[in-house]
């Protein structure tokens, strides 16, 4: 039975599928958005479309980005020498949010994980592999998340970057077990980055 109209049920139905929205927020959003003035109705959807259209991968580092190359990758005041490998964008910015990070960034858009079946090259490996064999790379920091597919991840990682004589080093596990980096604070951030072990 449809409680509403077609055009409703399909909006709800397209915000349900959106991640953290569940039934019952879905109903309120779209109820709100029919609400809504229609020339912000349009900015909406204008954001919406804008930002699946313009926003891509960083040629260098594969953070999203509106420019081919994004501003931290094409800093000259960054260091370019050392890269922490993050697992997404929301990671990064968590950590450029405490200010005190110098160094770029390489974003693997995701972890491995046997168990959803993740695997190495489901992720943006080779391409920090093809970074690490053609910069003067002298540091890779490891900040995946502090779950077993952030683990895995870093473990992988370890393994691939040792015979290339680079430093490689892990956050210190300050970070809570489980925990998203992206919800961590800046000074536990900071405390684990400080006192990253070498690997
Ligand atoms: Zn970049």
């Amino acid at each position: 039975m449809n409680l509403y109209s077609g055009h409703i049920n399909r909006l709800i139905e397209e915000l349900a599928s959106l991640p953290g929205i569940g039934d019952k927020s879905a109903g309120r959003i779209a109820f709100h958005i029919v609400h809504m003035p229609k020339d912000r109705v349009t900015r909406l959807a204008n954001a919406i479309t804008d930002a699946r259209e313009h926003v891509h991968h960083c040629k260098v580092c594969c953070t999203l980005t509106d420019d081919e190359i994004c501003p931290i990758c094409s800093n000259p005041k960054r260091d370019h020498h050392t890269i922490m490998v993050v697992e997404n964008t929301r990671d990064q910015a968590a950590y450029e949010k405490t200010g005190k990070y110098e160094g770029v960034y390489h974003v693997l858009h995701g972890a491995i994980s046997p168990m959803l079946g993740i695997g190495p090259s489901d992720i943006r490996l080779k391409e920090l592999m093809a970074r690490l064999a053609s910069d003067d790379i002298e540091e890779v920091i490891i900040a995946t998340n502090s779950s077993l597919e952030g683990e895995t991840t870093a473990m992988y990682i370890s393994k691939l970057v040792k015979p290339t004589g680079i430093r490689c080093t892990r956050i210190a596990s300050g970070v809570p077990v489980g925990g998203d980096l992206e919800y961590i604070d800046e000074v536990t951030l900071l405390r684990a980055l400080e006192g990253r072990t070498e690997l």
